[in-house]
């Protein structure tokens, strides 16, 4: 996708402050972040969100929950807490058409309906 701004960083075009990276998914810092830990993990192959999966996807969705366990262990918030959600077109307020989990924690994060 040319103009998709998480495709671009997934190839490297655009910089990012990265985590994790494997063939599959990359994982970077939020640029706002939210809380003491926020990072986005993307699979760097384009899906627009999440109601854009079919179950061809199935895998890759399973894996990267288990990725978001794997980071949040790295950055010391597994047993703390935290929270993994993706926002899903308008309603959701979602920004970057490109699948992505916000990977959220460091301390309590309180209202779940808050935009993330
Ligand atoms: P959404 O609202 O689509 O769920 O979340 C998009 C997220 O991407 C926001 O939290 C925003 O701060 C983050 N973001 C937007 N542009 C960039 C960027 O160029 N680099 C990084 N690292 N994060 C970005
Ligand atoms: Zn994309």
């Amino acid at each position: 996708m040319e103009d998709c701004l998480f495709c671009k960083i997934a190839a490297g075009q655009i910089p990012s402050s990265k985590v994790y990276e494997d063939e599959e998914f990359l994982a970077f810092r939020d640029i706002a972040p939210k809380a003491p830990v926020h990072i986005l993990i993307i699979p760097k192959k384009h899906l627009a969100d999440l109601a854009s999966c079919t179950e061809e996807d199935l895998t890759m969705l399973g894996k990267l929950n288990l990725l978001a366990n794997k980071i949040a262990e790295a950055e010391g918030i597994l047993n703390s807490g935290f929270r993994l959600l993706t926002n899903c077109r308008a309603d959701s307020g979602q920004e970057v058409a490109h699948l992505h989990y916000h990977l959220i924690g460091g301390h309590f994060l309180g209202d779940f309906c808050e935009k993330q």
